[in-house]
């Protein structure tokens, strides 16, 4: 079937108002694996939007060819409430304004509601049990009734996603390096073969899942969530879900969305997606480390921030990573405060925001492969 290209339409908040959202699918409809692949639900985060942009007409080449086997559905721009959110002449894309949410947090949980449409009904076949779940959670979404425009653009990119075997959500960093963060139940398997193809420098993963639940985290919790109420059903991982951190957000560029557009087709082709060859598996260039082993550095006073190391660097405990200088202090080198690696690790990313720090601003972070005493409990601040 040839590529579609679908507008959702979503509820005004204002007489005049009223946005809507593209979607584009290629493949057979009901092909499996079905893959959905979003970018900028962080509006203002572009590089996977860009890797998007480069990837969509090869998806379209393969598609004519009939090569697509499974369904791939692609968002390339996926929060058109946080596009429009221009303030002052900047744009503002992490945080909806009229409510102050995170747009990547707070990803409706489905697992309750599922629960009591399969309760009694799952058995010892896991594919019938896989087919079920997906069918109660798109009736699960069917049967939501969102008042506001942010609710039903998440019930709305849901109703796409939530059946999906693969889930990729293309988000950036400040600063960084190419990293994920993943559910510790997919790696190694489909998570290191993404770490692999798409050259992640770092991924980290979360175990448990943290309460208030990422695009990404809420797919991959729903299949853990059932698995741990229904122990006695067969009930598999049925999504591999990540968060794909395009490094920096100022490192959109036609070399970069290019490669990134070639790595994820590759991977494509690796899981089943789209007919051909991927080639032999590399390595990934770092193993998986836990999200209580990633060390946050946090700014103890105000100042202005110069880093020591690039992103990407490899650190060790007690090596200065950044200074905050307090800009009246006159006296050179003795106004500087050197903030510290607590781990030995990746400096995966940096957070200058504008170079100004305050007191508990994150100015950096480490994946490092031991939990650390001050991070135990902590979860679930990706992306
Ligand atoms: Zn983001």
């Amino acid at each position: 079937m040839p590529h579609r290209r679908h507008v959702v339409e979503l509820p005004a908040m204002s007489p005049g108002g009223g946005r809507r959202l593209v979607i584009h699918r290629f493949g057979p409809a009901g092909g499996r694996p079905k893959v959905y692949l979003q970018a900028a639900i962080h509006a203002n985060e572009l590089p996977g939007t860009m890797a998007l942009h480069h990837l969509m007409p090869m998806l379209a080449a393969a598609d004519r060819l009939g090569r697509i086997r499974g369904e791939i559905v692609v968002a390339p721009a996926v929060n058109p409430i946080g596009l429009s959110q221009l303030v002052g002449n900047n744009h503002l894309g992490r945080y909806d304004l009229l409510g102050r949410d995170n747009f990547n947090r707070n990803w409706l949980d489905l697992s309750h509601a599922v629960a009591e449409r399969v309760r009694g009904r799952l058995g010892a076949d896991a594919a019938r049990n896989v087919a079920r779940i997906r069918r109660a959670a798109r009736e699960a979404l069917e049967a939501m009734r969102p008042a506001s425009e942010l609710q039903a653009l998440r019930v709305e990119v849901m109703k796409r996603s939530v059946d999906a075997d693969i889930v990729l959500d293309l988000h950036c960093d400040l600063e960084a390096v190419l990293h994920l963060f993943i559910s510790r139940r997919d790696w190694p398997g489909r998570a290191e073969a993404l770490a692999a193809d798409l050259g992640a420098e770092a991924t980290l993963y979360n175990d448990p899942y943290p309460e208030a639940l990422t695009f990404s985290g809420v797919h991959s919790a729903l299949w853990a969530r059932l698995a741990a109420r229904f122990p006695d059903a067969a009930i598999p991982q049925a999504c591999f879900s990540a968060t794909v951190e395009y490094r920096g957000q100022h490192q959109v560029n036609h070399r970069l969305g290019a490669a990134d557009a070639r790595n994820l087709y590759r991977f494509l082709v690796r899981q089943g997606a789209i007919a051909g060859r991927a080639g032999p598996l590399a390595r990934p260039k770092a193993d998986a480390t836990p999200i209580e082993g990633m060390d946050v550095g946090y700014a103890p006073r105000t100042g202005f921030v110069v880093y020591l190391l690039p992103a990407g660097a490899r650190v060790r405990t007690g090596q200065p990573v950044c200074e905050i200088i307090d800009p009246w202090d006159a006296r050179g080198p003795r106004a500087r405060l050197a903030v510290r690696a607590r781990t030995d690790g990746v400096l995966f990313s940096r957070k200058p925001d504008g170079r100004l720090a305050w007191p508990g601003a994150v100015l950096f972070r480490i994946a490092g492969a031991r939990p650390l005493a001050h991070r135990k409990g902590l979860s679930g601040l990706d992306d």
